[in-house]
């Protein structure tokens, strides 16, 4: 950014906050150049790490004065570069505006800030016999703030939907200071427009988020994991089919292929149960009573079609953990093996997984690319992770846009979409016309300047 500009902006953050929550030291600045996104770092001019609702709107009120680039970030896990200042200006860290709260029992809510660490909003509410569902695999990482920008998924999803199924209420500060509240504790509300709907998912384009109100359901009081090794794919998601066809709903529906299982093994340096299987599947099933559980267990190892002695079933805390570890691994096995890679989550109807992989290898092939593909088989989010390998590095920033075309091309030609769950962030903002028409990429522009008439929020993501 310019520097006169830079100077005066700091000058008056520093002036209104104090030394103490705003930070230009390059040291500290480069630390928050870089979220998960492979290959990408912008470096901020500006740091500012808000303690309170009124920090916030000091630091909008001055850069909209100046008209001064401003981007919000929560725990800085986001894989589209979406947390990152792509045109310089104030990185806006709400990572100290982590606090539960509450968890309100009797109204099954909790109110949180955007900081907090949603796998804590999780172990907070089970304590009182309640569960708050999105489980994003980076929940130990992640902020509850990034996914309510975000609108994350995660395993879960399939039973359970996503975090935008999951908020009551926002209160959130606009672009130019005003704070405002788009509901509260109420499950239901029909006041006026869901500005709610309309802020989640946004990526830190329309407002920034200061609190949360979130819906809790009762915890099921048992859960048990299966881990299930197929020869192929198609197998594999042929079982997902037939367990939803039997009315079973399992929490998860995960499947990690031949290429993933290897990796995770590598990196973990531990076997993996199977690993000449073609794919595995993870799913979790709960329910009030072990009965009920039992029963859904026993439905699924009969029509998945395949020998019993080689379902693996997670007894203990301990087995489920190991074998969700090496779920929850995948990504940095995937980084552990080539820092350099394309990772994309294009989501299809679930019926077509099967056709989107096979479609998607031959290409692969073709290319001579090494791929890795796992994901959510219950709702067909797919995340198709393709590695450098000995490309040289320019050869491979240069194939990029065709590499990405060509997989976004093929998930819509399915009726899919470009992302299920990562968003467009900065590293998709190119190919959003690929999946959204012209008139529905005004509309969305529209409500950006509605909220934002000085451009100055979470500037060159999504469409800009
Ligand atoms: C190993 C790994 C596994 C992952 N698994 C999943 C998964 O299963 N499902 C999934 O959906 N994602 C997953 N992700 C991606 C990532 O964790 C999510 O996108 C998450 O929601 C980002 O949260 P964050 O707090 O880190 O946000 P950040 O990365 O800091 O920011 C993400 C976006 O949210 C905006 N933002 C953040 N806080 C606010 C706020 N208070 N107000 C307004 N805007 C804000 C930022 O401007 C940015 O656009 C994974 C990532 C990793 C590294």
């Amino acid at each position: 950014m310019n520097t006169e500009l830079t100077k005066k902006v700091l000058n008056e953050l520093t002036a209104s906050l104090g030394s103490k929550k705003v930070f230009f030291d390059s040291d500290i600045l480069e630390k928050y150049s870089r979220d998960e996104t492979a290959d990408i770092s912008y470096i901020p001019d500006i740091l500012v790490r808000a303690h309170n609702r009124d920090d916030v709107s000091s630091v909008l009120n001055i850069c909209t004065k100046y008209k001064y680039p401003v981007v919000p970030r929560g725990a800085g896990s986001g894989v589209t570069g979406g947390a990152l200042p792509v045109q310089g200006g104030v990185v806006l860290s709400m990572e100290l505006m982590n606090r539960i709260i509450e968890i309100d029992a009797e109204n099954m809510v909790a109110v949180v800030e955007p900081g907090a660490i949603t796998g804590e909003i999780q172990k907070e509410a089970l304590h009182k016999g309640l569960m708050y569902p999105p489980d994003p695999a980076s929940l130990d990482i992640c902020s509850i703030g990034g996914n309510v920008a975000e609108n994350a998924g995660g395993p879960r999803a399939v039973k359970y939907g996503t975090t935008g199924n999951y908020i009551l209420g926002l209160e959130v500060v606009l672009p130019d200071g005003p704070v405002i509240n788009t509901g509260g504790k109420t499950v239901k509300n029909a006041t006026g427009y869901n500005l709610t709907g309309i802020i989640l998912g946004s990526e830190g384009t329309l407002a920034v988020i200061t609190k949360i109100y979130l819906k809790l359901i009762p915890a099921p009081a048992v859960t048990k994991d299966l881990l299930i090794p197929f020869e192929t794919i198609e197998d594999a998601i042929d079982a997902v089919y037939l367990i939803l066809k039997s009315r079973i709903m399992p929490a998860t529906l995960e499947f990690m292929e031949a290429g993933a299982i290897r990796l995770v093994s590598k990196f973990l340096n531990r076997d993996i149960p199977f690993p000449d299987a073609g794919a595995h599947l993870l799913i979790q099933v709960n329910g009030e009573t072990e009965d009920i559980v039992f029963n859904q267990l026993e439905i699924i190892s009969r029509v998945v079609n395949v020998d019993t002695e080689k379902i693996i079933a997670a007894e203990s805390e301990m087995q489920r953990d190991r074998i969700w570890r090496a779920r929850r691994s995948i990504r940095e096995a995937i980084h552990n093996e080539d820092p350099v890679f394309l990772a994309e989550d294009c989501v299809v109807p679930r019926s077509f997984i099967p056709e989107f992989i096979k479609d998607l290898k031959s290409y692969f092939a073709s290319e001579e690319l090494v791929s890795v593909i796992f994901g959510h088989a219950g709702d067909g989010n797919v995340h198709i992770d393709v590695l450098k390998g000995n490309r040289k590095y320019e050869e491979w920033k240069s194939f990029q846009p065709a590499l990405k075309r060509e997989i976004y091309r093929r998930a819509i030609a399915l009726g899919g979409t470009i992302t299920g769950e990562h968003g467009i962030g900065f590293i998709r903002r190119d190919y959003l016309s690929m999946a959204l028409s012209s008139e529905e990429i005004a509309i969305m522009k529209r409500i950006k300047r509605a909220f934002d008439p000085n451009m100055i929020l979470n500037p060159g993501k999504i469409f800009f």
